[in-house]
C-alpha cells in the first residue's frame, strides 16, 4: 500500500452507518437525509435516461448543468460566471475538493483548514504531498454568541508557502456561517499574502435567519483568487447522485479540469441535466428549503436539550454539534458507539474531523445529523427520553 495512503483510516461515515444498521438505530450520523428530493427533479432524471443522455457527457461538464450553475450564481449572489470557461461539473463536491487541491498543491505546499474539517480536505492536502495548517473554530463561550476563530491564530498560519486556505460555510459539523465581517477578514489576509481561496459552500441554501449565506467569491478582490465548490446533494437532497462543480476564473478552472480529466473524466449525463433544473426552481423552492430545516433544527436542539446533552444551536448546514463532557465518557468514539449501540441513536464522533494532536478540542462533542423526516427526529426522541 502507497505510503501517501498508509495511514489513513477508514471514514467515521462508513464505520458509523455500519454500526447503526447493525443495531438497527436511527440514523443521525452520516448526513444523508432519509427523503427524496422534488419529484419533478427525479422525473427529469428518468426523462434524461429515457431521452438517450446516456454515453459519455462532455469532459467539464454537460453544457445546460454550466449554465444553470451560472445563471443560479448570477440569481442568488448577482456573480457573473462565463459558464464555458469558469465551471467545471464533477462527481460530488468530493472529487472538486480532490481536483483543486492536486491541481493547485506542490509537495510541501501548504493549505490553511479550519478545524474541526470535513475530513476529505486534509486526506486530499496529504495525498498531494501537501502539509495542512489548522486554525480552531471554538465553541460559543461566555464573550462569544457563535463559533468563533481567533483572528491572531489565523494570521500566524500564514507563510511564504502557503497555497490556498480553504473555508467551508455554512461550515459542517459546527453549523458556523461565516459573517461579512469574517469574509472580509479571511480576504485581506489572502490578498496581503497573495493567497488563494477554496470555498466548499454545499450547505449554501441551508442557513436560518438572522444568518445568511455570503458567498466568499463576491467579497471584492476575491473573485480572481477563489475557487467555489458546491454540489447538487445538499440542496436538492440527492447526495448519491454525485454531482458537483467547481466555479472559479478561467485560469483557476483549468487546474480543476487537468485533474478531472484523469480522474473521471466526465459525470453520469442524466443526472447532469436533472440537476440543471434543479437549479433553475423558483426561489419558493430555496425558502421552502431552510424553512423546513429550521424546524427539524429546532426540533432535534430541544430533544437533545431535554435529554441532557447540551446542544449548540447551528445557524446553518443540518448538524448539531452537542456537549457530552459532563457524562464521564472517555471521548466521543466512545460515547457514539453506546450511543449507537445501546440507546439505539447513531451520531458522529467529531474528533474524526481534528488532527491527532488536536482531539482534545472535539472529544467532548457529539454530531447529530437533522436531514431527517420528522417521525425519524421523533423516534429517535423516543430512544433517547426512554433509555438515556
Ligand atoms: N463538503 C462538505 C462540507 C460536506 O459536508 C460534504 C458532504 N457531506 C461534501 C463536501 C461532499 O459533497 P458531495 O456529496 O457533493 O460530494
Ligand atoms: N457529508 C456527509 C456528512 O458529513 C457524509 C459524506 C460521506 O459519507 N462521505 O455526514
Amino acid at each position: 500500500i502507497a505510503a501517501r495512503i498508509r495511514d489513513f483510516p477508514t471514514t467515521v461515515f462508513t464505520e458509523f452507518s455500519a454500526l447503526a444498521q447493525k443495531h438497527q438505530a436511527v440514523n443521525l450520523g452520516q448526513g444523508f437525509p432519509d427523503f427524496d428530493g422534488p419529484e419533478e427533479i427525479r422525473e427529469a432524471a428518468v426523462r434524461a435516461v429515457r431521452g438517450g443522455v446516456n454515453q459519455y457527457a462532455v469532459s467539464s461538464g454537460a453544457v445546460v448543468l454550466k449554465e444553470a450553475v451560472a445563471e443560479h450564481a448570477l440569481r442568488f449572489y448577482g456573480q457573473k460566471v462565463d459558464p464555458g470557461s469558469e465551471v467545471i461539473v464533477t462527481n460530488g463536491a468530493t472529487e472538486a475538493l480532490f481536483d483543486v487541491t492536486l491541481g493547485l498543491v506542490d509537495p510541501g505546499d501548504e493549505v490553511i483548514v479550519f478545524e474541526p474539517y470535513y475530513d476529505s480536505y486534509v486526506a486530499n492536502v496529504t495525498m498531494a504531498g501537501g502539509v495542512p495548517r489548522y486554525v480552531l473554530l471554538r465553541p460559543p463561550d461566555a464573550d462569544h454568541a457563535r463559533w468563533w476563530y481567533d483572528p491572531a491564530e489565523l494570521e500566524a498560519q500564514f507563510t511564504s508557502k502557503t497555497k490556498f486556505i480553504l473555508l467551508n460555510t455554512p461550515h459542517n459539523p459546527t453549523g458556523k456561517v461565516f459573517d461579512r465581517a469574517e469574509l472580509e477578514h479571511i480576504a485581506s489576509l489572502c490578498i496581503r499574502h497573495d493567497v488563494l481561496a477554496v470555498a466548499d459552500e454545499v450547505y449554501e441554501h441551508i442557513t436560518f435567519e438572522p444568518a445568511r449565506h455570503v458567498r466568499l467569491a463576491t467579497i471584492p478582490g476575491m473573485a480572481e483568487r477563489t475557487i467555489t465548490i458546491s454540489s447538487g446533494g445538499k440542496s436538492f437532497s440527492f447526495t448519491g447522485w454525485k454531482v458537483g462543480w467547481a466555479i472559479g476564473t478561467p485560469a483557476l478552472c483549468s487546474a480543476v479540469q487537468k485533474t478531472h480529466q484523469f480522474v473521471t473524466f466526465a459525470v453520469a449525463g442524466p443526472m447532469q441535466h436533472a440537476i440543471a433544473e434543479a437549479l433553475r426552481l423558483p426561489d419558493a423552492y430555496f425558502i421552502e428549503l431552510a424553512q423546513s430545516y429550521r424546524k427539524k433544527r429546532d426540533l432535534l436542539v430541544e430533544m437533545l436539550d431535554t435529554v441532557g446533552l447540551r446542544p449548540i444551536a447551528p445557524d446553518g448546514a443540518y448538524f448539531v454539534m452537542a456537549q457530552i463532557g459532563h457524562l464521564g465518557f472517555p471521548d466521543d468514539f466512545e460515547f457514539c458507539r453506546y450511543l449507537t449501540r445501546d440507546i439505539g441513536v447513531a451520531a458522529i464522533p467529531p474528533t474524526a474531523f481534528y488532527a491527532e494532536h488536536h482531539r482534545v478540542h472535539g472529544s467532548h462533542l457529539a454530531r447529530f445529523a437533522f436531514c431527517k423526516r420528522d417521525e425519524t427526529l421523533l423516534s429517535a426522541r423516543e430512544k433517547l427520553l426512554a433509555r438515556l
